[in-house]
């Protein structure tokens, strides 16, 4: 079996459990992780490092998938009471400015790397069944309804570990590294803003990962994701009397239903894999009333962006189509964007070489083969962009099977991972020992 060994550090990989658990026992959903930023902001500049945070990461970029204002005050007030009313950290967030840049120069000159560590949880009320290790070890989310149930907690641990590893490494490290802890990955929100920022743009080696995934234990060096686009469609007709003057009516439910059916049957794409899916739909009218409005929210994917934008623009013209057969109006809102991104081979085979170095033998499942994840991630915004620029990125899946699946409310990883995590990322920006 080719498969990844148990990190075999008792003693490096104990702090780095005890981080993750107390991370994960106070989630936050999308654009309120301020409890979490303000924790991470905290140790990082004890750390020595250059913490840029708050409205002064936004300058004014638009912010898709944000809660309501009730909902951001509400999770600020819960963040505020937990960490005082003095925290220093907390005043620049309000309002959802969430997330951070840590950034430490090394003693001598040399590149720029950059890592990324998204930071949300999911709006999941955690399992308390006995068999749920975090249940059963008392570390179970403490904010009701809200979960780390995608292993962002162990990333941002990773991003942690690394960090006090580059601190302690100083006087060994060469050129300059910027960890950037981002927000919003799960709404599609935090990896747009988080491209446009000044640090990013002086990266010239970008890397981001993803625990779990796939269920056997490996690294995969060269994983990409689907380019997906999530779109609102409003239908609004004419309403009437069924019974009396049905043909007066003009039916946007019998649109609505039009549309749904026609999306399923786009035709595939050559170049790719491709999704489609209708996961909302609803329209309020009585049994005697030809329905005025029927609205549904649908998402297309595909294995790159043009085969994504295919799909998309396909979705548009079925939408107007399935209005004029029935005489309404239809009109499509975004709702949120992924992008595509390759990796640079070269990065990923210097993921492949530190895998080694750091003990993962080469029969111990480190693939640099190309693996399409079936699923979306907005760190591509940040890959494309430092590609963009003439620098090189990759996505790294630290894969192994996880409980309950990605999404659920049993979902729990193996926590020795973060131990390679960290250990990888310590050799690829050149500080990493044996001692
Ligand atoms: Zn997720
Ligand atoms: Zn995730």
């Amino acid at each position: 079996m080719h498969t990844l060994p148990l990190y075999p550090h008792a003693e490096r990989l104990a702090p780095l459990v005890a981080t993750r658990r107390a991370y994960h026992a106070y989630p936050e959903l999308s654009w309120t992780e301020f409890h979490t930023t303000a924790k991470l902001c905290e140790e990082l500049e004890q750390l020595g490092f250059t913490v840029t945070w708050g409205e002064a990461l936004y300058e004014g970029a638009p912010r898709s998938g944000l809660p309501p204002p009730a909902a951001l005050d509400a999770a600020f007030a819960r963040a505020s009471e937990a960490l005082g009313a003095d925290n220093r950290y907390l005043p620049a967030m309000k309002g959802g400015f969430t997330g951070l840049v840590a950034t430490l120069d090394g003693a001598s000159i040399g590149p720029t790397h950059g890592f990324r560590f998204d930071i949300d949880a999911l709006p999941i009320a955690e399992s308390d069944a006995a068999g749920h290790m975090p249940a059963a070890a008392g570390f179970r989310s403490c904010n009701d309804g809200v979960m780390h149930a995608c292993g962002h907690d162990g990333h941002l641990t990773i991003g942690l570990g690394f960090a006090r590893r580059l601190a302690a490494s100083r006087a060994t490290l060469r050129g300059r590294v910027h960890l950037f802890f981002q927000p919003a990955e799960e709404v599609a929100g935090g990896g747009a803003v988080f491209a446009r920022l000044p640090q990013l743009a002086e990266v010239e080696s970008f890397v981001a990962l993803h625990l779990g995934i796939v269920s056997e234990r490996k690294l995969i060096c060269d994983a990409t994701w689907l380019a997906a686009r999530i779109c609102d469609v409003h239908f609004s007709g004419r309403a009437s009397h069924a019974g009396n003057a049905p043909q007066d009516g003009r039916n946007a439910l019998l649109a609505a239903c039009g549309a749904v059916q026609a999306l399923y049957a786009i035709p595939r794409h050559s170049k790719g894999a491709s999704r489609v899916n209708v996961g909302k739909f609803s329209s309020n009218n009585a049994n005697n009333v030809v329905s005025d409005a029927a609205q549904f929210r649908f998402e297309v994917r595909g294995a790159n962006d043009e085969v994504c934008s295919y799909m998309h623009e396909r979705a548009i013209e079925i939408i107007e189509g399935a209005a004029r057969m029935n005489g309404v109006q239809a009109e499509v809102r975004p709702v949120a964007q992924f992008v595509g991104a390759d990796n640079s081979e070269a990065l990923v085979n210097a993921v492949a070489e530190a895998a080694r170095h750091v003990g993962m033998r080469d029969d111990a499942g480190i693939s640099v083969s190309n693996y399409l994840v079936p699923a979306s991630e907005d760190a591509t915004y940040m890959a494309r962009a430092v590609q963009q620029r003439g620098g090189r990125s990759t996505y790294l899946l630290l894969a192994g099977q996880t409980r309950g699946g990605h999404h659920n409310e049993r979902f729990d990883f193996d926590e020795d991972l973060l131990g390679w995590g960290v250990d990888l990322c310590a050799q690829l920006t050149g500080i990493y020992s044996d001692d």
